[in-house]
């Protein structure tokens, strides 16, 4: 990538680059494919930094991993009910992430759970978190020499969490909106709180004015509905055939209050 820089793009699984460069969309001179790199496939628990996902690791990887069934069981779900089995089969963690669609289903809960990446190019590699990571639709703090190698989910004192995709039909639709929480709770009171919108904004947004109204007050239906129209009034959303920015608004409180029961009841992350 040093070597042709924007006039070369990397490939992992291509669910997305493929499809682009079919339409007409994407005409790079050279694809640089990580496809080989077995050792950024891994899923681990890293005793200093926590749990990391290798950037090649697939939705299916994520769905079925040991690791992520114990400490993330929410991120297994969301990757289990995301496209379908070919695309799960085949689409990585890290395209993902560096695709940065505004609707994707990875970013509002990794934000939610504290999540950094690694990027990494000859010059050496740096850490960024990864809710500073999107910039814009299809835009990120990436160089185009940089390759993302890993997520890292630092450990945390969250007690549940969950991500919900609100979209047209039951599978394979676009979100039209995506609320992702992970809550610290301390018997009825909410010590720490996190909430992270998906489709709602150019980037993947953190909810930062709802989770101060929760934080530190004992929970109630009364207080999660003034949570819930917290984080609607937060949102940006846009008007598209899939929803009017009213409609994506509604949806946002009604979901934000209705994930943090989830999250607060269940009590795993
Ligand atoms: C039918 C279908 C259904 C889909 N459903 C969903 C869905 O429900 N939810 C959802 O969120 N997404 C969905 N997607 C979008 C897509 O599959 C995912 O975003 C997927 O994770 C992309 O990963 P990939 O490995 O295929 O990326 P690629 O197509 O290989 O790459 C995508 C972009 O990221 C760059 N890139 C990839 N990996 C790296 C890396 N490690 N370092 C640097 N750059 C990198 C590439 O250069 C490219 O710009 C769907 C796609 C299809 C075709």
């Amino acid at each position: 990538m040093d070597q042709f820089g924007a006039r070369g793009k990397v490939l992992a699984g291509g669910t997305d680059v493929l499809s682009m460069m079919k339409q007409g969309l994407l005409a790079p001179e050279v694809l640089v494919s990580l496809k080989n790199l077995a050792e950024l496939k891994q899923i681990y628990a890293d005793p200093a930094r926590g749990v990391v996902i290798g950037a090649l690791a697939t939705h299916n990887d994520l769905a079925d991993s040991p690791v992520l069934q114990e400490r993330y069981l929410s991120l297994c779900q969301t990757a289990h009910h995301m496209a379908n089995n070919q695309v799960r089969n085949t689409g990585t963690a890290g395209g993902n992430l560096v695709n940065a669609v505004p609707s994707a289903d990875l970013p509002p809960l990794l934000i939610a759970l504290g999540a950094a990446v690694t990027l990494v190019s000859t010059g050496g590699s740096r850490t960024v978190k990864l809710e500073e990571f999107f910039t814009g639709p299809r835009m990120t703090v990436k160089k185009d020499n940089e390759i993302l190698t890993e997520i890292v989910i630092p450990d945390n004192s969250f007690t549940g969490s969950t991500y919900h995709k609100f979209g047209l039909r039951r599978s394979g639709a676009l979100a039209v909106v995506g609320v992702a929480v992970a809550v610290a709770m301390e018997g009825d009171l909410c010590r720490d709180v996190r909430i992270a919108l998906g489709a709602v904004a150019p980037t993947p947004i953190r909810a930062f004015k709802a989770e101060e109204v929760l934080k530190n007050r004992p929970v109630t239906d009364q207080l999660l509905e003034e949570v819930g129209r917290c984080a609607a009034g937060e949102s940006n959303p846009i008007s598209d055939i899939r929803g009017s920015k009213e409609y994506r608004q509604d949806m946002i409180r009604v979901f934000t209050r209705r994930m943090l029961k989830k999250a607060i009841s269940e009590g795993h992350v």
